[in-house]
């Protein structure tokens, strides 16, 4: 097991991952800009090292001040965390090169599922059902109007650099494919530096469902459920959970095995996610995540596992601590993002928190970074925490999520606590009736945003 280990990464998720290091008896070592100093997971830290200024391309994404952060503490291994360099395979494989463990996958797995059209080729090929679409890029319009034609209209075009919910672009007809082809193409040689894309056929009432699945690097794999992310706002999610609600038994089973299946195949290691769009009983994959997602709460909460503590045991090269056998779902658990943004337009509004209280009590997880006199840094994600809840059903765990939002105080900035708490008044979200759609047409009812 290592000794050290080092955060690449900042806030709630740093945390996330020291905790479990405390566990484990690890040493842990974050790394900080100059704007993060007064951070908590500096403070929470056994050591903790400066890696640049501000803007995280000079600080958090570089790949050589991580490096030298390592050799200086004498770091064996680095956790990722999410978002900066956690899907980066040239950072995997520096750390390789530089005898420095990356806990997650392999630098292969990560490039190929880094890459939309080479991730869904991989998928189809081991099986895994994936959305109607072109058969990998689409390099003219004339190509894109005769995949169009082939699956019928609506279609979305896609980068396949893209990521965070941005590089997509939705045609109701020819009219609008030419246009949404030649914006998405520029779009994504902004954004990404890569202007391929493909198309799909755009589903109309899908939910999004995701497979948890676990390999140990040795041919063993597992999958732990789904998470339902289909409360979302410009694709982005929201609010989480699992089991989803309408998800039998038999489709888990089902679909989970295919995952697990093919991530066994492949020799995986470590966490990952395989995304779905869900519609009238079938599940189209849509990407896979190779590394811990923010919503990994609700599933440690249903299956009373440690996904982080895991993801250091196999990157060690131990062994999983549990089979397939062992995982049995145990109620119902919900995480809502509590993000510095002012509503109804979700403005990014950083600031110092003058006064911080959690929520606790049974059934209750504050996974946040934030302190009373904190000043939220204006340079990062607007993400400053995720509440989540555990009942030993939907309903109970829809009143834990209620009393525990009363209870959280972030004085002094806007959060969107209060999307939630208006949400939670919502038929269509106590019965579970909602799909990827949902929350947008809400919105727009609601704020006309
Ligand atoms: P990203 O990597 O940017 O998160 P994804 O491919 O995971 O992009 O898609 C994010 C969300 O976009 C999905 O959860 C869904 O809401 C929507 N989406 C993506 N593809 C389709 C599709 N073919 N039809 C309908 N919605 C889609």
């Amino acid at each position: 097991m290592f000794e050290k280990i080092l955060i690449a990464n900042r806030g709630e998720i740093a945390l996330r991952v020291i905790r479990a290091c405390q566990e484990m008896g690890i040493k842990s070592v974050a790394v900080h800009s100059t704007a993060d100093s007064d951070a908590m997971h500096v403070r929470m830290a056994d050591e903790s090292v400066c890696i640049g200024p501000a803007s995280s391309t000079d600080s958090y994404l570089s790949k050589a001040a991580i490096i030298s952060a390592c050799e200086i503490t004498g770091a064996q291994a680095v956790h990722p965390g999410y978002g900066f360099l956690s899907e980066n395979a040239a950072f995997a494989q520096a750390l390789q090169d530089h005898g420095i463990t990356f806990i997650g996958p392999t630098a292969e797995h990560i490039r190929i599922m880094g890459d939309k059209i080479t991730a869904k080729e991989t998928a189809a090929a081991l099986g895994i059902p994936v959305v109607p679409g072109s058969a990998g890029g689409v390099p003219d319009f004339e190509t894109a109007i005769g995949v169009a034609a082939k699956i019928g209209f609506p279609v979305i075009i896609k980068a396949t650099a893209g990521g965070g919910g941005r590089g997509m672009k939705v045609a109701q007809n020819a009219e609008e494919l030419e246009i949404a082809f030649r914006t998405a193409r520029s779009e994504a040689k902004n954004a990404f530096g890569n202007d391929e894309v493909y198309i799909e056929k755009y589903l109309q009432t899908p939910r999004h469902i995701e497979i948890q699945v676990f390999g140990d690097g040795k041919g063993k794999a597992v999958h732990l459920g789904e998470r339902d992310c289909s409360l979302q706002r410009r694709h982005q999610k929201v609010f989480e959970e699992a089991p989803g609600p309408v998800i039998t038994p038999a489709q888990r089973a089902r679909i989970g095995k295919v995952c697990a299946d093919a991530v066994a195949k492949i020799n995986y290691i470590g966490a990952g996610t395989i995304e779905f769009l869900f519609e009238n009983g079938e599940f189209y994959f849509i990407e896979m995540n190779t590394r811990l997602q923010v919503e990994h709460p609700v599933t440690e909460a249903i299956f009373g596992i440690d996904l982080v503590r895991e993801q250091i045991r196999v990157a060690s090269g131990m062994d999983l601590s549990f089979g397939q056998d062992d995982l049995v779902i145990n109620g119902h658990a919900i995480e809502v993002r509590i993000n510095a943004e002012k509503l109804p337009n979700f403005s990014p509004c950083p600031g110092r928190v003058r006064m911080y209280h959690a929520p606790g009590g049974y059934g209750v997880r504050m996974d946040s970074a934030l302190y009373s006199g904190y000043s939220i840094p204006p340079y990062y994600d607007s993400l400053i925490g995720k509440l989540i809840v555990h009942g030993r059903d939907r309903p109970e765990a829809l009143a834990r999520l209620k009393r525990a939002l009363g209870e959280l105080i972030v004085d002094g900035i806007d959060t969107t606590v209060p999307l939630f708490t208006a949400l939670l008044e919502e038929p269509d979200v106590l019965s579970g009736q909602y799909n990827t759609h949902w929350l947008e047409k809400w919105l727009a009812a609601e704020f006309g945003a």
